[in-house]
């Protein structure tokens, strides 16, 4: 019997693999659903999945792109994703989304956004998944892009909105960041984000057209020069600045062969690697993280005391360092 047809709470490892294997849309869908759900049961069938799935992951071209909302995130997307499958490319657009849950809506990753991409059957756009922390959602999207890739999709965008610490997670799982922007009106650096800029591996401004070209192009010269005093001397790759128009598809040719040319620099000397295994080390790091943290949480005692400590830390009448050492001995660590 084939994979699809196997209704999903009958689905074995066996059949998840071999359905994601032969880019079964439906079965990677429901695995996804695996590694969203919050019941250990299913968590833990996604990890055998994942683990099987393993070697036939890493093989995509990883791209992350932030920009604030209005900056042009989907229209871009929705064009260079066409580019690419016109190219024969196979692309999957995940988003991380910190506003999805707060608002119960979200910003991103809505399949009407990009009308064009979510039609096509060599696509596959995935909503930024709507609960859990921040690192919660970073986890489901890093297993979402495994299963993506195991899945036959050699080109993984993931959308950031520019919001709390959001870019830092997507930048530390992807090969290549890439921050649109817009150009301003007097001083363009004004709109940057602090830390932004360390994070690119590429500056791109949007909306070059019509009006806006001369603008656009004056912006170059600001960034350009704010990027030169935070790339090291030396440095292998210098982020360039480009113009693009996403709306009439301009630039992003030359936007999508930067990418490549970053990755043949950077696959030549060795710091390709690196980057995907220092990245898989945070994603250990993190999971670790946010598991030693629900365990926390869901430790009784903790779970009763933990309200009632928070209130006296914030009141200023229980000392943080006590608050923690009271924690850790509840969870059984000895004391400092
Ligand atoms: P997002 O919120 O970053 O995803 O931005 P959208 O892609 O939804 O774009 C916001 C608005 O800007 C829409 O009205 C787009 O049509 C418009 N837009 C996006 N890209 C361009 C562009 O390259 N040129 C112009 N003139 N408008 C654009």
């Amino acid at each position: 019997m084939p994979a699809a047809a196997a209704p999903a709470h009958r689905m074995s490892v066996p059949d998840y693999v071999a359905g994601i294997a032969a880019g079964d849309r439906s079965v990677l869908a429901r695995a996804i659903t695996l590694v969203e759900s919050t019941n250990p049961a299913h968590r833990r069938l996604a990890q055998t999945v994942l683990q099987e799935l393993l070697p036939t992951t890493g093989n995509a071209v990883r791209l992350g792109i932030t920009g604030v909302p209005g900056v042009g995130k989907s229209t871009t997307i929705d064009q260079l994703g066409m580019n690419l499958l016109a190219a024969g490319h196979k692309v999957a657009v995940l988003a991380i989304d910190p506003t999805s849950k707060r608002t119960g809506g979200s910003i991103l990753g809505d399949k009407t956004r990009m009308s064009a991409l979510s039609q096509e059957r060599n696509a596959f756009i995935r909503p930024s998944p709507t609960s859990g922390t921040l690192g919660g959602v970073t986890r489901r999207t890093r297993e979402t892009m495994a299963l993506v890739e195991a899945a036959g999709f050699d080109v993984v965008i993931v959308e950031t909105v520019g919001v709390g610490q959001s870019e830092v997670s997507v930048a530390d799982m992807v090969d290549f960041f890439l921050v649109l922007l817009l150009a301003g009106g007097g001083d363009d650096l004004q709109g940057i984000k602090k830390g932004i800029i360390e994070l690119a591996d590429m500056i791109a401004i949007n909306k070059a057209d019509g009006d806006n070209v001369r603008r656009a192009q004056r912006a170059v010269g600001d960034y350009k020069h704010a990027l030169q005093i935070f790339t090291p001397a030396g440095a292998a790759w210098f982020p360039p600045v480009l113009t693009i128009s996403g709306l009439n598809n301009q630039g992003l040719k030359e936007l999508w062969e930067k990418i490549l040319e970053h990755r043949k620099t950077m696959t030549a000397i060795g710091t390709f690697q690196e980057r995907r295994q220092s990245q898989a080390v945070s994603w250990m790091r993190d999971m670790l993280e946010d598991r030693l943290m629900g365990a926390l949480r869901a430790q009784p005692q903790v779970a009763v005391e933990l309200p009632g400590i928070e209130a006296a830390v914030r009141d200023g009448t229980l000392l943080p360092t006590l608050a923690v050492e009271r924690l850790m001995s509840m969870m059984g660590f000895p004391s400092e």
